[in-house]
Parts: C-alpha cells; sequence; structure tokens
C-alpha cells in the first residue's frame, strides 16, 4: 500500500529527469526517504491516519484482497473514532494526556469504544451521530472471530458503509469544531516535525487526496462511491507500477 512522489532535490537540479518513487504507508505519519541519487528528504502527511487506513482498503480492494480491505475498513473507523473524542475533548478544553489516559482505561474492547464516541458526541454536538449498520457489524465479527472469508462484493459493501458513518460525523465536527480540529492539526505536526531528519533536503507537507475528504467536499447529489475509487485505484496501480520505483525509507517511531 503506497503512494508516490517526486524526489524535490533531483526535480530542482535535473528537472528533465526526475524519477518517480513509491512510499510505502506507515504508523508515523512522517517518512524519511532517498531517491536513486541518495539524495534524502522527510514527508510529512497532512491526512489522519483513519483517512490512510481507508486508503490501504481502497488499494486491498483494487488488489483484490477483501479481508485485508475490511481489517483496514475497520481500524480506520477505530482510529476515527479516537481522533473525534480527540477533537472533542480538545474543544472542551481537556487535557490532551487526561484524554488519552480515558481511552486507554477503556481498553482495547470495540464496543466501549463506540459507547464512548456515541456519548461524547451527543454532549459536545447535541445530536446522536450515525453508526454503522449491525450487518455490517456482524460481518467484521465474523471474519475476525469465525475466520469468515468474504467476497469483493462484502467487502466493497463494509467499506462503503464505513465511508457515510466517517463522512456524515466528520462533516458535521468540521463545521462546528473548527477550532479544536486546527488546532489538533497543528500539535500534530509539530510533533511530526520534531521526528523528521533535520539534514534531510527538505521537508514536504504532502496530501494525498484521501477518499474521505473528497467525498466530504462533495455535494450530495454528486458524492463518489467507494466503487469508483476501487475502479481508479485499479488504474492508478496499473500506471505507476511501471512508471514508479521504490525509495528506500527510514521507520519513524509511532505517535
Ligand atoms: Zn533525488
Amino acid at each position: 500500500m503506497k503512494f508516490h512522489t517526486l524526489c524535490p532535490n533531483c526535480a530542482i537540479e535535473t528537472p528533465n529527469n526526475v524519477t518517480l518513487g513509491s512510499i510505502i504507508f506507515n504508523d508515523s505519519g512522517v517518512y524519511e526517504f532517498q531517491c536513486n541519487n541518495n539524495h534524502v528528504s522527510n514527508i510529512i502527511l497532512q491526512e489522519e491516519q483513519f483517512q490512510v487506513l481507508f486508503e490501504i482498503g481502497i488499494d486491498s480492494l483494487a488488489t483484490e484482497h477483501p479481508i485485508e480491505a475490511i481489517v483496514a475498513f475497520a481500524a480506520s473507523l477505530e482510529r476515527y473514532y479516537e481522533y473525534s473524542i480527540k477533537v472533542m475533548t480538545s474543544e472542551k478544553c481537556i487535557d490532551l494526556a487526561e484524554s488519552k489516559a480515558s481511552w486507554q482505561a477503556m481498553g482495547k474492547f470495540s464496543e466501549r469504544r463506540l459507547g464512548a464516541f456515541i456519548f461524547t458526541f451527543l454532549l459536545t454536538l447535541n445530536c446522536t451521530p450515525k453508526t454503522l449498520r449491525n450487518k455490517l457489524i456482524e460481518l467484521r465479527n465474523e471474519i475476525v472471530h469465525n475466520g469468515k472469508i468474504p467476497t469483493a462484493q462484502e467487502a466493497l459493501e463494509y467499506g462503503q458503509g464505513v465511508l457515510e458513518v466517517i463522512v456524515h460525523n466528520y462533516k458535521i465536527s468540521t463545521e462546528r469544531l473548527n477550532n479544536a480540529i486546527s488546532k489538533l492539526r497543528f500539535e500534530n505536526f509539530e510533533v511530526s516535525k520534531e521526528k523528521t531528519n533535520k539534514d534531510a533536503y527538505c521537508t514536504l507537507h504532502s496530501s494525498i487526496g484521501s477518499a474521505i475528504t473528497r467525498v466530504m467536499e462533495s455535494k450530495d447529489n454528486v458524492k463518489p462511491t467507494l466503487n469508483e475509487f476501487v475502479e481508479s485505484a485499479k488504474e492508478k496501480i496499473n500506471r505507476y507500477s511501471k512508471l514508479a520505483v521504490p525509495f528506500k525509507q527510514t521507520d519513524k517511531k509511532i505517535k
């Protein structure tokens, strides 16, 4: 599961001969990479981790891996709940460390986390959030606990359901909690900057143009579906497999 970039150093020095490189997604959001001419640069991705996980789900569907797609979409939704609670507690001026401690006190139980999200959302935004249909929750549980092998169509329906839940709720919070979202983004960016290689040529603050953002920004009557993103990912994977070379990467500590 990769995104693509040009080496910024080559782009300045040899603009007519620049190699496109592929970069594998990681958990930190900070990427230190080296092109074939040994130039080292950093990228900080603008997307939140739940958006990156959703892109991994799309690529898994595009490469015909439905189980991996469902696992990535489910992880995206859980990370969205976590992110959303961080935004809402920040809006209420609750210390980030306290928010983290309460999150950890719930343990790794999906139902507890969902319950916390629903009521924090209600108390902050005065409305009930959209949640995943029971049929889709059962599908994920069947896969994780009973080893069910899903079809591509089931994975597509699951991903579409997750997309609708995240976009619906995220849209409400971005309209009403914009200051808290900007504050959190700034704090994350400062943490990310600390992880970059200071001797690198430069640090790019890049966007992968995530599906979640694109659906959020589309009008209701022309919202792209998950199937359209999957078809476009198939075409992109096919095109870039011939064009791009893997850039060397240095692992970064997680957030
Ligand atoms: Zn280069």
